[in-house]
């Protein structure tokens, strides 16, 4: 018996998820070819200090779940739980606020977050997201809205529902703000992270793990928009229309990152369970500034892959991931092995005549027959192509459909 396992909340990613996962990424990046996103790929790990910057010191990603080590230097790092901010870093960093403030990126990659494991939620999971920098008109808003969606369209998801709402910005959150401590004041019994927050971070208490039920009758930031971010809220809408989007607002939509302004969606699916956001995202106009970079609007996105998988699966779409066709390269004689090899070796560069999307298995040199045919059928071959003397001398083999159990001679360039 082994003693290790994957640490809590890690999991391996096998057979057809790790398939799934590999063409979620590969309709991403089509996608984000066609809409001028370029890649990105940023460290593993940062200063931890861009984090709690970023994403706010007093958010649960920042207080609990970060994965925060010393290095042999005393420097302090951290996994990163996210990608916005690193992808900020490094907008700011190769100096693209000044050469390139127009631009859309975007990344695939693992993020580590110490949460409470269950379906849905992991302590590493993969993300696949997109900022556009250096545009602040609702149409960037839209486009992010869209590509977001697009991009779970693109492997078959349907019956999605995209919630948005508007944060405001710096010239009408704070009236919301001062409305909200008066409301969270009145509520009683608040757990002891909602009491510690309410004074630093009162829009935190509202997507509170433990306390957000309590809070049916808070007040809503879109009655206390102002007029710039209504219409703002307002064009984004009717955008979103115009592309047939569907959508609903949601003014109980707060997302658990510091740095949005105005608008913020989700994007969630029934398939799924309680960990219902497939995608999320939003606006977040001031964060290259807060980091040292020039004054540079920005929006974007991420998707969970594992959570879009988890749909994926409930919405029968497992199939649909292309599986390519495997073909095992049997010998009956010992002394063909090379000529099999060749064989196995030439099919698996060129694929075969009537199909180039093959994998390709074989030849085995110790086994009897019986025994490779058992091995095609455990790994689930379609055809067997079986090399014997009487058929090679002649230029030919035999091809053994393994579904219907035929088989039929052909000359060794057919095939
Ligand atoms: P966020 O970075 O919190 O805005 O999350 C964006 C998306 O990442 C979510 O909608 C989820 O699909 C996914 N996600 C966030 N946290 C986790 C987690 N702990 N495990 C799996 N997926 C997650």
């Amino acid at each position: 018996m082994m003693n290790y396992k994957a640490p809590r909340g890690t999991h391996d990613i096998l057979g057809i998820n790790a398939l799934g996962m590999s063409f979620l990424e590969l309709k991403a990046k089509e996608i984000f070819k066609k809409r001028g996103f370029e890649e990105v790929r940023t460290p593993i790990f940062e200063d931890a200090a861009l984090f709690m910057r970023s994403i706010g010191n007093t958010t649960d990603i920042v207080e609990k779940e970060m994965y925060v080590f010393e290095d042999r230097k005393g420097r302090k790092l951290a996994l990163r739980p996210e990608g916005t901010a690193s992808l900020v870093r490094s907008f700011i960093e190769n100096r693209m606020d000044i050469l390139m403030p127009a631009s859309k990126f975007f990344y695939t990659g693992e993020m580590f977050r110490y949460e409470r494991p269950q379906a849905g939620r992991y302590r590493q999971f993969h993300q696949i997201g997109a900022e556009f920098f250096g545009n602040s008109s609702p149409a960037a808003d839209a486009e992010i809205i869209i590509l977001a969606q697009d991009l779970l369209s693109s492997i078959g998801i349907n019956g999605v529902n995209i919630h948005i709402n508007s944060l405001g910005c710096q010239k009408c959150r704070p009236l919301f703000r001062e409305t909200l401590v008066k409301y969270f004041s009145s509520v009683q019994n608040l757990c002891t992270d909602c009491v510690r927050r309410l004074e630093k971070n009162p829009l935190r208490l509202l997507d509170c793990k433990i306390d957000s039920c309590k809070f049916t009758n808070a007040p809503q930031m879109l009655n206390y928009l102002c007029v710039s971010c209504k219409d703002n809220f307002n064009t984004v809408q009717t955008l979103l229309k115009s592309a047939n989007c569907n959508y609903a607002v949601d003014g109980t939509l707060v997302r658990g990152l510091d740095y949005y302004t105005r608008i913020v969606f989700e994007i969630r699916s029934k398939d799924v369970g309680s960990q219902d956001a497939l995608a999320a995202g939003g606006r977040y106009d001031n964060l290259v500034k807060e980091l040292g970079g020039q004054d540079t609007p920005a929006v974007g996105f991420a998707l969970g892959s594992q959570r879009v998988l988890l749909a994926a699966e409930k919405q029968g779409l497992f199939n649909s991931f292309k599986i390519s066709e495997k073909i095992f390269v049997a010998i009956a004689d010992q002394e063909l092995f090379n000529e099999a090899f060749s064989f196995a070796v030439k099919i698996a560069r060129n694929g075969l005549k009537d199909n180039k999307d093959i994998s390709v298995f074989g030849p085995k040199n110790t086994e009897s027959l019986t025994n490779q045919l058992k091995f095609a059928d455990k790994i689930k071959a379609s055809k067997v192509v079986v090399f014997t003397k009487n058929e090679f001398e002649n230029g030919k083999l035999l091809v053994k459909n393994m579904r219907d159990r035929t088989q039929a001679e052909c000359f060794i360039y057919e095939v």
